[in-house]
């Protein structure tokens, strides 16, 4: 069981939240707008790749599934960057079985710049969060990260990428992922559910997929509510 990016977010939301995720995922509700914003998300990034011209794309599915073969784009990956390759993106990386996949890497003179593509109007604290754990887990793959940039929404069709730099910002998060990926990498994998009271973190920043399976309480009301009208 590896920490990925969505991960390690969803369990610095919630540590029970991300003990779910590994042991009982079928108790997640995903709201349909939900749904179809990662969708959305998900052709901006396709769209994105192209953004320098030519490039190589690391994804490998494992056979007849559309489940990504990390071990696969992980080779791929040392493959193209061995041969210096100009545009890589989903670049897979894993270290300790913690792994990511930097949605584009673009060579330097000296290393690679990364560029995290979000489907969002601006550049929220949340995606540097996620730069950050990208570059933890690249800089310990020994691979030189410079500059460190977030992709949004441009202006207009013309311009449709808005291009941020927040290297500092982003390469400020390496410690505090070091602080917490350990222990969050031991919680996941232990046998007994994770005990952890609702509160503030079911609605923020995202309410959570569990939120009825952890407020049964709350639904039973809602539905005692209902008849009595
Ligand atoms: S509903 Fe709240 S307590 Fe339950 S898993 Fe989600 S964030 Fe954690």
């Amino acid at each position: 069981m590896s920490i990925t990016k969505t991960d390690f977010m969803r369990g610095m939301q919630c540590r029970k939240m991300l003990w779910l995720d590994k042991h009982k995922p079928r108790l997640r509700i995903i709201p349909p707008e939900v749904q179809e914003r990662l969708d959305a998300g998900n052709d901006f990034g396709d769209r994105a790749m192209a953004m320098f011209g030519p490039y190589e794309e690391m994804t490998v599915y494992l056979p007849g599934r559309h489940v990504p073969d990390t071990k696969a784009m992980i080779a791929r990956t040392q493959e193209h960057l061995e041969k210096g390759t100009e545009v890589i993106c989903e670049a897979a990386f894993s270290n300790y079985n913690n792994y990511c996949a930097a949605d584009i890497l673009r060579k330097t003179d000296d290393g690679y710049d990364m560029y995290e593509v979000k489907s969002a109007p601006r550049v929220y604290e949340q995606h540097i969060k996620d730069a950050g754990f990208q570059y933890y887990i690249i800089n310990r793959c020994k691979v030189p990260i410079g500059r460190i940039y977030i992709v949004t929404h441009g202006p207009d069709d013309e311009h449709p990428f808005a291009v941020t730099d927040v290297t500092e910002q982003a390469k400020g998060y390496a410690n505090w992922v070091n602080q917490n990926i350990w222990a969050l990498n031991r919680m996941q994998k232990q046998p007994d559910e994770v005990e952890t009271e609702p509160g503030e973190q079911c609605e923020k920043p995202y309410r959570c997929w569990y939120y009825e399976y952890c407020h049964p309480a709350e639904n039973t009301e809602n539905t005692q509510a209902e008849e009595v009208k």
